[in-house]
């Protein structure tokens, strides 16, 4: 790779980072380095009923804190809604959406996956959501650190919802018009995020762009297996531990961690973190439980 890298770091302000979203922005900012790359962060501020108020700006200040200053300005996908309104009018004129108004209880009893059910009804906009039609499933990828990563069949044939029913963008669609936007080349981010790859390919396909290469980190996990997220509460990170904490997070992203390293400034880690970055190295594991 050239320093023609651009990765990313995009949260969601549905609360503080904790120790887990911190594996993600470690993670993608020492292969972005160690790429001679640029590292962007973007906020996924998609969901107003998700979010708690000052968390965007507390995730900023705690990724200042821990040393992992963004190369360009942040971007919100709150200020973004006539790009994605623009990729779902592109996307309609090729004659590849439709509305649907199944709830999820009706798809849930009818199986597992959505069908088409509302394929060819010719719904109204109102209170439907809007689904692409997916003519060429993305059944597999190739994973930097995992190689390739099968999907379920049933998954990548879905025809899956772009602009949801109370109004707001899907995730998948604001991902990719925005990593297309920024010119990523390498998305770097939990293993949460490994089934949805498949979709957000086929988006790229359809956008008719080249689509970055992914690597999916471990997630830290509980003892009780569950992920770490803020839904289950995980403890904010406090910033005046950020050389202990990024320590740890060094250790479960497996570099050579030392004693010496104690006594390193933050940006000194965090040069050291880069030049001891292997991706070869990482765990490959799906989720690791968290023992600091
Ligand atoms: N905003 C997503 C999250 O916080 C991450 C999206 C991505 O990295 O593609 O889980």
């Amino acid at each position: 790779m050239s320093n023609s890298y651009v990765g990313r770091f995009a949260p969601s302000p549905s609360g503080p980072l904790h120790f887990g979203s911190l594996i993600a922005a470690v993670g993608s900012y020492l292969q972005a380095k160690a790429n001679q790359g640029t590292w962007l962060v973007r906020m996924e501020d998609l969901d107003p009923p998700r979010e708690v108020a000052g968390a965007a700006a507390n995730i900023l200040t705690t990724l200042e804190a821990f040393g992992l200053h963004w190369d360009r300005e942040v971007i919100y996908q709150s200020q973004r809604s006539s790009a994605y309104l623009d990729a779902i009018a592109h996307l309609s004129q090729q004659n590849l959406t439709y509305y649907c108004n199944c709830t999820r209880k009706q798809i849930h009893t009818q199986g597992a996956f959505y069908q088409g059910q509302c394929k060819h009804k010719q719904l109204a906009a109102d209170n439907a959501a809007l689904r692409l039609t997916t003519t060429t499933p993305v059944n597999y990828f190739i994973d930097e650190l995992h190689g390739t990563i099968e999907i379920n069949q049933a998954l990548a044939a879905e025809d899956f919802i772009i602009h949801r029913k109370d109004g707001l963008f899907a995730y998948n669609l604001a991902v990719v018009v925005d990593d297309i936007y920024q010119g990523i080349t390498e998305v770097v981010r939990g293993a949460d995020l490994i089934d949805p790859t498949g979709r957000q390919l086929y988006l790229f396909e359809q956008f008719a762009q080249p689509a970055p290469s992914y690597l999916h980190l471990p997630l830290v996990s509980n003892a009780d297996g569950s992920k770490l997220s803020k839904q289950n509460h995980a403890p904010g990170l406090d910033s005046s531990q950020a050389k202990t904490t990024l320590i740890a997070a060094f250790r479960f992203l497996a570099l050579p961690v030392c004693h010496e390293l104690e006594d390193l400034s933050i940006p000194q880690l965090l040069k050291w973190g880069t030049e001891h970055w292997s991706v070869k190295n990482l765990p490959r594991q799906k989720s690791i439980v968290l023992s600091l």
